[in-house]
């Protein structure tokens, strides 16, 4: 599966930006979107659960959906893939883990450069809205201000943390290799992140058990699960790291 090239070239990179999506959890027993919509969540419609107006408009069925999300990521433990990336950040000068996953899987597998894009599953903010007193009763306050908390994530039509967006796209600039891995690269702005490696003739590496809108473009599509691949990569540039090692 890693063929001669690619092989060179995890052997000489330094600096690698891994962009993650719901995929690299998977094998931890958290559903991807596309899982979610045939599964347990057949009735899933995301603008009722995963926008603001849904939310000011039933608060507590969109509290009682991310409940039930945060108590399975809770109990889901970090897969192979989550490990194997942590380790890699230990080795490498930079690997800047940018993740569209909310289940903070790659922090507790140990990975401490992550930036999170659409946010995080087990924090709440504020909302500045005032909700009909019949609307807000027993739902979560923030303890300073009072207001009606919400789980702290991006939803459908909002903006993504400050500067998220931009420390990627900088980071993509001065790295070596960038991977690509879970991901069904069709959620903008995330998607373009690949596309902007390419652009900047960085080589990209997707790993993906099915073909997705990146495969025709990346310079290596390896068709496997997470857990399976990504330790085999870090394995494969670790014969590098062991003979440099030995060699000082
Ligand atoms: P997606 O569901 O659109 O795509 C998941 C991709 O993962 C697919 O291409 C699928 O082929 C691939 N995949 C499935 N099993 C895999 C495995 N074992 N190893 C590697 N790849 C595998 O997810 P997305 O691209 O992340 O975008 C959808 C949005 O839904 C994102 O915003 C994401 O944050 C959100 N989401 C997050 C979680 C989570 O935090 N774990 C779960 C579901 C959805």
């Amino acid at each position: 599966m890693i063929d001669k090239s690619l092989q060179q070239l995890l052997r000489q990179t330094s600096n690698i930006v891994a962009l993650t999506g719901a995929g690299v959890s998977a094998e931890s027993g958290i559903p991807t979107f596309r899982d979610a919509q045939q599964g347990m969540w057949a009735n899933f419609d995301p603008m009722e659960l995963a926008t603001l107006e849904g939310f000011l408009r039933q608060p507590h069925k969109v509290w009682d959906w991310y409940q039930q999300r945060r108590e399975m990521a809770a109990k889901a433990q970090p897969n192979a893939a989550h490990l194997a990336l942590a380790e890699w950040q230990e080795q490498l000068e930079q690997c800047l883990i940018v993740t569209q996953n909310v289940d903070g899987l790659h922090q507790r597998a140990g990975s401490l450069h992550v930036i999170e894009l659409h946010g995080n599953l087990h924090r709440d903010r504020p909302i500045s809205q005032q909700l009909p007193a019949e609307k807000a009763a027993d739902l979560p306050r923030c303890p300073e201000t009072g207001n009606v908390l919400r789980p702290d994530v991006v939803w459908f039509g909002e903006m993504l943390p400050e500067g998220a967006m931009e420390q990627a796209l900088s980071a993509i600039e001065v790295s070596d290799l960038v991977l690509s891995i879970g991901t069904s690269a069709v959620v903008q702005p995330a998607a373009s992140i690949p596309l902007h490696a390419l652009e900047n003739g960085v080589p990209v590496v997707e790993i993906n058990p099915e073909t997705t809108e990146l495969s025709s473009a990346a310079d290596w599509s390896l068709r496997g699960s997470a857990a399976d691949v990504v330790p085999q990569l870090v394995a494969a540039a670790q014969l590098h790291y062991s003979r440099d090692r030995l060699s000082r």
